[in-house]
């Protein structure tokens, strides 16, 4: 099958060192044949600072270094992840004025400012407790973040239980959100906003929530599933991509989504 991956990241984002042609070249041999680059726009950086201007001087010169070195053996996308919007709507929207931009993941990585803006990763849960106070936040600021509407698809709807649960051992879970997540998947599809299946973490507990998130966005009427490994480092690129789109065919997709130009193409899922 055609396996795209429409999340990865590179030397543009803060946290990875990985040149964008290396990713692309890992792409190309994991067998992969369409690839994104997502790389962070985040209104809080990971140090909790508010941040909100975006250059695009670096990722447009990695970018065309990129397209020379593999475009013609592989399709090289210009996304971005923008992340922890409902900090400063107008400047997320300043920043995805660039021209050319295929696809944009929105994401929540951050508490909001007024409660420090520290990344979820950067916690250390040590109780439940602390946990659903966090995820409290979390989901109303990505409720915030889909009626803002500037973006395609929601990227890693349960990003922190990689840290509270796969990394430090808490027992939670999104069961106590499903209300307000079937509400923030309605809105998706009301707006045309897709959902991403994401790659990175992946525990049982994870494939058990994106279950539970694909078959309630598709009963909403939901078609829009992107996949990514979310890969910081040539390895990690296309990690998981068929398994999962195996999963989503399980699951009575027929199509896995990629964007162009902020369109959605639909690939059909097959062998
Ligand atoms: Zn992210
Ligand atoms: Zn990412």
């Amino acid at each position: 099958m055609y396996y795209p991956d429409c999340h990865m990241h590179s030397a543009v984002s803060p946290d990875s060192s990985a040149p964008r042609h290396v990713m692309a070249q890992a792409a190309l041999e994991a067998g992969l044949r369409e690839i994104c680059f997502t790389d962070h726009f985040d209104l809080i950086d990971f140090d909790g600072n508010y941040s909100p201007d975006y250059d695009w001087t670096n990722a447009r010169r990695e970018h065309r270094r990129a397209l020379e070195a593999w475009g013609d053996r592989i399709a090289i996308r210009y996304g971005v992840e923008v992340g922890n919007v409902p900090t400063d709507f107008a400047a997320a929207d300043r920043g995805l004025s660039e021209p050319g931009l295929d696809f944009v993941l929105c994401s929540v990585h951050n508490l909001s400012l007024a409660s420090d803006g520290v990344d979820f990763y950067a916690v250390s849960y040590d109780s439940p407790a602390l946990c659903y106070a966090h995820l409290d936040e979390y989901f109303e600021l990505m409720r915030q973040s889909v009626e803002w509407g500037g973006f395609d698809v929601l990227a890693h709807i349960p990003y922190p239980l990689r840290y509270m649960r796969e990394r430090d051992g808490q027992r939670v879970g999104l069961a106590r959100y499903e209300e307000l997540l079937r509400h923030i998947l309605r809105r998706a599809v009301e707006t045309g906003k897709g959902i991403e299946v994401n790659t990175k973490g992946w525990s049982n507990a994870t494939q058990a929530d994106y279950i539970w998130l694909v078959q309630t966005y598709r009963a909403l009427g939901g078609e829009i599933v992107t996949v990514g490994s979310d890969a910081h480092e040539p390895e990690t690129v296309g990690r998981r991509i068929p398994e999962t789109c195996r999963l989503l065919r399980e699951l009575g997709l027929q199509y896995v989504a990629i964007y162009r130009a902020r369109q959605p193409h639909f690939i059909p899922l097959e062998d």
